[in-house]
């Protein structure tokens, strides 16, 4: 079987962003192969694990998607402090003799960002509001070339490694079934002493939040990479649960002009036009149709200006988003948005990650030690038929049917735009409807 047509059985989507099918990735040449090892949100080491556990798995797969695409660079860009996976990745490369580089960072945020990581590797940033294909790029993540791999040995995409940090009692690495609840995470990982929590699903800069009571219907699914269990006062909490006609207020009445979220935004200083402080100031004065909003579609939500920049403790950043819902939502025509050109500081102006963990008061939770990692089983499991970019897939099993592990109960054309999905326990189909299928060991 070839490549692509293994890895769309086996249903795989990025691990490590919106998840788009990684068998439409692969289906194109790209002259550079890039692999994400940045791993750049603090309190995660879920890739860290891979690397330096499944180095081998990576670099093999690696070397078919660089035939499968007839790369002419394959590239891993890492942090130059992650040494043992960058000992395990030289040790794999080298057992394979693989033609790969190792393309060491600094620490900081946000080296894993798209743009930022080609920008670092081929010195050549990327148009705004373009794509990596668009420079004959191709990223991809150490999650998803690990299933890559797997896929190859004919296992489809059913369990997922997850950090799990933050205020619990012992922050872990957990392998779980794919459909595994949060609640059920957070309890292997023996609970929180928190009264009031939130949750948020990915890294703590760009995940997304959830409230306490709805940790038992949330799962984990083939894109969460990261759970991190916060007090509800926690500041980055409070920052997310503010509602966006009081952000507007704010920005009216505080918003200095000072420009500050603008001179850090790492979009603005690989050259595209997105000024932040340009955005605010229109969106303080209430009118859709302002021109400067279209900005906001350049905005790759990573934070630093509401978390590092604002001297004034505004949000940049979350204006942004609702913006670009708004823009989606009205079908506004973006313009044609032109390259500034790169900033003279961009390389100085880039923010060490542990002054963002300083800054939005996570250094509790940072100190990096070997957190134990746990391979468990769930009783049950919700698996939702769509969990990244495309359409759902069509359920193929009905309830009371029995399913083993691995058999695939929701179905897709590989014409199609999604991602197949796999019974990720044994057991009996308790629920189908349109969103998900569930599964439980007791029938
Ligand atoms: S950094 Fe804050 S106060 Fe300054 S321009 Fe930006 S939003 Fe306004
Ligand atoms: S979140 Fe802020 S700093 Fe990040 S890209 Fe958007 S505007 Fe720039």
């Amino acid at each position: 079987m070839d490549l692509i047509h293994c890895i769309y059985q086996a249903g795989l989507i990025g691990e490590g962003g919106a998840g788009f099918p990684t068998f439409v990735k692969l289906g194109a040449q790209a002259d550079n192969l890039l692999v994400n090892a940045a791993e750049c949100e603090p309190l995660l080491f879920t890739d860290q694990y891979i690397m330096e556990h499944y180095a081998h798995d990576i670099v093999r797969a690696l070397e078919l998607c660089r035939k499968q695409v007839q790369a002419k660079r394959t590239v891993i860009a890492i942090k130059h402090k992650y040494e043992k996976q960058i000992a395990a990745l030289k040790e794999a490369i080298a057992h394979y003799e693989a033609p790969i580089e190792l393309h060491e960072m600094e620490s900081f945020y946000p080296a894993g960002d798209e743009q930022s990581i080609i920008y670092d590797v081929i010195r050549d940033p990327l148009p705004p509001a373009s794509l990596p294909k668009d420079k004959s790029t191709l990223v991809l993540n150490v999650g998803t070339l690990r299933d890559i791999w797997r896929s190859t040995q004919g296992l489809p995409f059913t369990r997922k490694i997850v950090t799990v940090n933050g205020d619990i009692r012992k922050p872990s690495l957990l392998e779980v079934p794919i459909g595994t609840s949060v609640a059920q995470c957070i309890a292997w990982c023996g609970g929180t002493d928190l009264d009031r929590y939130v949750v948020i699903l990915g890294g703590p800069m760009m995940g997304r939040m959830i409230d306490q009571d709805e940790i038992g219907s949330e799962v984990i699914t083939k894109t969460v990479g990261g759970l991190l269990v916060l007090p509800y006062d926690h500041p980055l909490a409070v920052r997310r649960r503010k509602p966006i006609e009081r952000i507007r207020s704010e920005a009216r009445a505080a918003c200095i002009q000072c420009n500050f979220c603008t001179e850090l935004c790492p979009r603005y200083l690989k050259g595209h036009p997105l000024h932040p402080h340009e955005v605010m100031r229109a969106f303080a004065l209430n009118d859709p149709d302002h021109p400067l909003l279209a900005q906001a579609s350049l905005c790759c939500e990573c934070g630093i200006c509401e978390l590092y920049s604002c001297p004034m403790g505004l949000s940049p950043r979350r204006v942004n988003a609702y913006l670009r819902i708004e823009l989606r939502r009205r079908r506004v025509k973006m313009p044609a948005f032109q390259s500034e050109g790169v900033h003279s500081e961009e390389d100085v102006r880039r923010i060490p990650t542990d002054r963002m963990v300083m800054k939005t008061d996570l250094t509790k939770w940072y100190v990096r030690h070997d957190f134990p990692f746990e391979s468990h089983e769930a009783d049950e499991v919700r698996i939702p038929l769509r969990q990244g970019v495309g359409g759902a897939a069509t359920a193929v099993v009905k309830v009371g049917d029995k399913v083993e592990e691995n058999d695939l109960i929701a179905d897709l054309p590989e014409t199609s735009l999604g991602a197949r999905m796999h019974a990720s326990i044994s057991g009996t189909v308790l629920s189908v409807d349109e969103s998900s299928i569930t599964i439980s060991k007791k029938g």
